[in-house]
């Protein structure tokens, strides 16, 4: 596929520019998620968390976060705004079902993030009597990607048991997440069968970029084809019918916007969905780096921080410089996914640019 923008799409990118402008002008929050823990039960070579200058942060205590969504809940349809908790791994918390209760109660609909290993049909039960919405389990490939990826010899196992026990409870909203590498990336096609010989229904891809502990492991990086390729691979994939597979938030795809997600690229930091952090940081999205935080729960009301001090997700013209000065996608890219900026405001990764 060319990668330039058709006139066809650039009629729709147009269209959607004027939704973003004013989806930016509303700023509703209608995602919240909670980095619920720091801790974890496996070490992933590309997790973010040891990256973070956080030692030893002890879990914040459920009555805290209950304490934020409190003041939130006048301010926006509780049916309407998810709550997602996620780590660290979740499910190393044994109180996860106090709070989704308190959250079931108060009409949010709420969900997990998982690598699925402590996800056993008595917790799964326990946590469906608490509210349970939804989950995303990872998954990277056949046992061998799998386990390498997730430093434990178990973790394909126990996440496909997981899996497995979700299409059998037929549980209503899950999906399948995979990082792709390249250990897998020559297997997508038979790992794709097996995923709908399996029963999944929805998966969603993602790639890694050169920041933090991914950046030690050169396995992670793919080339510009074979990041083209992967584009590609979603789009047949997504042609076929039989299984939902969609290209993660990370960055503007050109003309394949569209073709390997249901919308257009929009990153929604800052915009619609916000983060309470393990330490009581307020963010907005958990994939942007941890030291770029708008305030603390445990300093700041979380409204006011949402409503006057979220400008730079809703005005990126400061990240209008470098490549992105000139680049006339600006005005539907914006400089990317804000995760993917240093500190100092710098463009990590342009997606465009990749594609071949
Ligand atoms: S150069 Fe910047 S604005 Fe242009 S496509 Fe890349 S990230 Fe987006
Ligand atoms: S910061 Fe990145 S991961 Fe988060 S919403 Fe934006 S594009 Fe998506």
């Amino acid at each position: 596929m060319n990668k330039k923008p058709s006139l066809r799409k650039k009629i729709g990118l147009e269209l959607f520019r004027q939704i973003h402008r004013n989806n930016v002008k509303m700023h509703e929050l209608n995602t919240l998620f909670w980095e619920c823990t720091l801790r974890c039960n496996i070490a992933c070579k590309h997790c973010g968390s040891d990256c973070r200058a956080i030692a030893n942060q002890p879990d914040m205590p459920v009555a805290d976060f209950l304490k934020v969504v409190d003041e939130i809940t006048p301010h926006v349809n509780p049916n309407k705004t998810m709550m997602i908790l996620t780590g660290g791994e979740a499910l190393v918390r044994k109180d996860l079902e106090i709070c989704g209760l308190e959250l079931y109660k108060r009409g949010f609909p709420w969900g997990l993030v998982t690598n699925g290993l402590f996800l056993t049909p008595q917790r799964f039960q326990s946590l469906l009597r608490a509210g349970l919405h939804s989950i995303t389990v990872s998954l990277d490939g056949f046992e061998e990607a799998h386990n390498w990826l997730r430093g434990n010899p178990k973790s394909f196992e126990k996440a496909l048991n997981a899996i497995k026990m979700l299409v059998a409870e037929n549980f209503p909203v899950w999906d399948i997440v995979t990082c792709v590498n390249q250990q897998n990336i020559n297997d997508l096609q038979r790992f794709k069968e097996f995923l709908i010989e399996t029963g999944v229904k929805d998966w969603r891809i993602f790639t890694i970029f050169p920041v933090g502990r991914a950046a030690q492991y050169p396995e992670f990086q793919l080339s510009d084809e074979d990041f083209t390729k992967v584009l590609d691979f979603i789009v047949e994939t997504r042609k076929e019918g039989k299984i939902h597979l969609s290209y993660g938030c990370e960055g503007f795809l050109g003309n394949y916007e569209t073709e390997v997600r249901d919308s257009f690229y929009q990153c929604h930091a800052g915009i619609n969905v916000a983060s309470v952090l393990a330490d009581g940081s307020i963010s907005a999205c958990p994939s942007i780096r941890a030291n770029f935080h708008q305030g603390n729960i445990y300093r700041d009301q979380f409204w006011d921080v949402w409503e006057n001090r979220f400008e730079p997700f809703r005005n990126k013209n400061w990240a209008k410089h470098g490549k992105c000065a000139d680049c006339n996608l600006w005005r539907y890219c914006e400089g990317n996914g804000m995760h993917l900026h240093d500190d100092n405001g710098e463009l990590l990764f342009c997606h465009y640019e990749r594609i071949k």
